[in-house]
């Protein structure tokens, strides 16, 4: 038994076929703990920028599914693959599938100011010439829609409500008006879709995940705990590795929030679809609710969407938007992400600038906190993971250690450590380039590549010598270490606490 138990954080299974690093691995030092995901676009999709935003904080870059082609993937992968190479960091990849997202079809005569009172129809087929007659993507939508219920078009802005139903059509009255477009997503908040969790291209671009080795697969509009399984099940029939990603963002999902959390690997707080799913005003506490049970239930939690929004054309952010960053990590956020302010935005590196320095300056009220108040034991993990863990921070703390190593198979008992929240630097070191991609999600463990995990001793002289080159540590400075008798086969109950030689 290597790590925590698998119900955490699943097993890596393709170990044999993970090819060892180019180049070593080193962390980025002076970086957030709270790691940044930031979406390609083409805003940023140069190699020289996907770098620099690697250099400014990046942990994860996100490859939004709903736009491009399986071409576009590649292209960005490949730049990725560059950006891994000049930089030195295995930054992740994340895959996010569209799932069942809903659009409206062609308008017959193009963009349309609707006014409250007016009235619209949906019929059936892919095709309208009647202005006053809409599509949408959703074959069934005519069957599942009810009278009284409300559609939502374009984020949300414009509101309709279903008033009147025939066999092949729904009639619906505008209470809030606004622009219609083709192609415009719908939200029905409280209408219950029988649309598979995963469509046809979904399923193609999870294969697609599976073949480039992606680190994560996103799952968008996620209902039940048994959405979350079709996805691992696929994947793992593909034999494939990746960290599935349930996106909190239906009121279904909340209804049955505890039994997704325990079938996924992660969780995303997706606050666009989200605060149109159910009132905007109830997203603050859903927030707090959604990071409880991913902090009970051990699983890392992503807090996603208009994160720093009016960076899109600002330099600066608004201070409500520099808040609501700080108060996601206080709120016990693994990781948070940038949208359209890295995919489209005039300031993708400021914004990626911007959000780990507010990262920095919050994560400070972690450092002010005792550790023994902070060290949680998790009953779900392996005793020994969980007491030794515990043991390694209290035992830093006490001795004013400069760091803790933990030296991590699965990436699992970097995991458990992430999840205390102990602000001593950590790392997270394997010799598997696919485990220090998965770490870049897990809160305050800096992914360090090793050529081989073999004794303790190597260990200790290759992070000591590493360390007083980049000047973390110095001679006399204590490093207390979490590994396995043996590394690879036992379970982490080695704990260890080292003091960097004289001369290394
Ligand atoms: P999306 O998901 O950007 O893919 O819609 C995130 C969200 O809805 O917040
Ligand atoms: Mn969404």
């Amino acid at each position: 038994m290597a790590d925590t138990p698998i119900d955490v954080i699943p097993e890596p299974k393709l170990l044999r076929k993970d090819a060892a690093p180019s180049r070593i691995v080193h962390p980025k030092l002076n970086q957030a703990r709270t790691k940044i995901i930031a979406t390609v676009g083409p805003a940023c999709e140069s190699v020289e920028i996907l770098t620099e935003l690697v250099h400014h904080g990046v942990d994860i870059f996100r490859i939004n599914a709903a736009h491009g082609t399986q071409a576009d993937y590649s292209r960005v992968l490949g730049k990725i693959k560059q950006v891994r190479e000049i930089t030195g960091f295995q930054v992740g990849v994340l895959l996010d599938l569209a799932g069942p997202k809903i659009r409206l079809g062609a308008l017959a005569d193009g963009p349309m100011d609707v006014v409250p009172g007016e009235e619209f129809t949906f019929i059936r087929g892919n095709v309208t010439t009647d202005p006053h007659h809409l599509v949408g993507t959703y074959p069934k939508l005519i069957d599942e829609l009810q009278i009284g219920d409300r559609v939502l078009l374009a984020d949300g802005t414009i509101s309709m409500q279903a008033i009147e139903k025939t066999k092949d059509s729904v009639k619906c009255k505008i209470l809030i008006g606004g622009t219609i477009r083709s192609r415009q997503g719908i939200n029905l908040p409280g209408t219950t879709l029988s649309v598979p969790a995963m469509q046809s291209e979904d399923i193609e671009n999870a294969k697609w995940a599976a073949q480039n080795e992606i680190d994560f697969v996103s799952m968008s509009f996620v209902r039940t705990a048994q959405d979350v399984f079709s996805l691992k099940n696929l994947l793992a029939s593909w034999e494939c590795n990746a960290l599935v990603v349930a996106k909190i963002e239906k009121r279904e999902a909340l209804d049955a929030l505890e039994a997704i959390v325990d079938a996924t690997d992660a969780v995303m707080v997706a606050r666009g679809d989200l605060g149109v799913e159910i009132d905007v005003a109830e997203t603050p506490v859903a927030q707090k609710r959604i990071i409880n049970v991913c902090r009970d239930k051990l699983k890392p939690v992503i807090v996603a969407t208009q994160m720093l929004e009016s960076m899109h054309h600002n330099r600066r952010p608004t201070r409500a938007e520099a808040s609501d960053v700080a108060n996601a990590i206080l709120d016990g956020a693994d990781a948070c992400m940038l949208s359209g302010e890295t995919a489209i935005g005039e300031y993708p590196i400021d914004a990626v600038d911007t959000m780990n320095r507010i990262m920095l300056h919050t994560e400070q009220l972690f450092k002010d906190q005792p550790q023994s108040s902070k060290v949680k034991v998790f009953d779900r993990v392996h005793p020994i993971t969980s007491a030794v863990t515990h043991s390694a921070a209290s035992i830093a703390e006490t001795i004013d250690a400069k760091l803790v190593v933990i030296a991590s198979h699965t990436g699992g008992t970097a995991w458990v450590k992430a999840k205390q929240r102990n602000y001593i630097p950590t790392l997270g070191v394997s010799d598997s380039p696919a485990i220090l991609r998965r770490m870049c999600l897990f809160w305050g463990i800096m992914p360090h590549g090793v050529e081989k995990l073999g004794d303790p001793q190597s260990l200790f002289d290759e992070v000591s010598a590493w360390g007083c080159k980049t000047g973390i540590l110095s001679p006399g400075d204590r490093v207390v270490y979490v590994t396995g008798t043996g590394l690879l086969d036992n379970a982490h109950n080695l704990l260890v606490v080292h003091q960097v030689p004289k001369i290394v």
